[in-house]
C-alpha cells in the first residue's frame, strides 16, 4: 500500500509541475470559478461543448499541489465526456474521498485514471477541499449560460 501511496503522490506531483489544459478559453464558453479560503485555493474552469459533449476543457488559477493538480487531471479526465458522463465522474470521484471503506473497483480505478490519485487526500480531511474545487467549479460551469464576453482574450 505505501508503494501506492507513493506512486499516487508522485503523479500528484507531477500533474501540479507540468498541468494539463492550463489557461482560459476563447468565449463563448461555460466558465465558472471557485475559492476555497481555506488554503487560498482558486480555479476557474472553462467548457466548450460540442454536440453534447465537452470537446475541450481548460482550467486556470493557483493555490496548493492538491488543488492545482486535481483540476489539471480533472481536465484530462472530462474531454470527450458528455456532461452527464462528466457528473458520474465527480459523484465516483467524491466517493473515493469521503467514503473510508471505499474500495474501488478495477473497473472503478480505470474509470478514474490519474484522479484514484487523489484518493490519498481522504487522510487529510481539511485537504478534501483542495481537490474538490475544480470539480464545484466544474459543476457550476455546466449549469451555466455561456459567457459571451469578449474580456480576457487568451
Ligand atoms: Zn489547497
Amino acid at each position: 500500500m505505501d508503494d501506492l501511496q507513493d506512486l499516487y503522490q508522485s503523479i500528484l506531483l507531477e500533474h501540479n509541475k507540468r498541468p494539463r489544459h492550463k489557461g482560459s478559453l476563447p468565449p463563448p464558453v461555460l466558465h465558472a470559478e471557485g475559492n476555497n479560503p481555506m488554503c487560498g485555493d482558486e480555479v476557474e474552469v472553462f467548457v466548450r461543448l460540442e454536440a453534447g459533449r465537452i470537446a475541450q476543457v481548460s482550467f486556470d488559477g493557483q493555490g496548493c499541489a492538491i488543488s492545482q493538480a486535481s483540476a489539471s487531471m480533472m481536465t484530462e479526465a472530462l474531454v470527450g465526456k458528455t456532461p452527464e458522463e462528466a457528473h458520474a465522474l465527480w459523484q465516483q470521484l467524491q466517493q473515493l474521498l469521503t467514503d473510508k471503506h471505499a474500495q474501488p473497483s478495477p473497473e472503478d480505478l480505470v474509470q478514474l485514471g490519474d484522479l484514484a490519485a487523489l484518493s490519498g487526500v481522504k487522510q487529510f480531511p481539511a485537504r478534501i477541499k483542495c481537490a474538490t474545487l475544480a470539480w464545484h467549479a466544474l459543476e457550476a460551469a455546466l449549469a451555466a449560460e455561456p459567457s459571451v464576453s469578449t474580456e480576457q482574450p487568451g
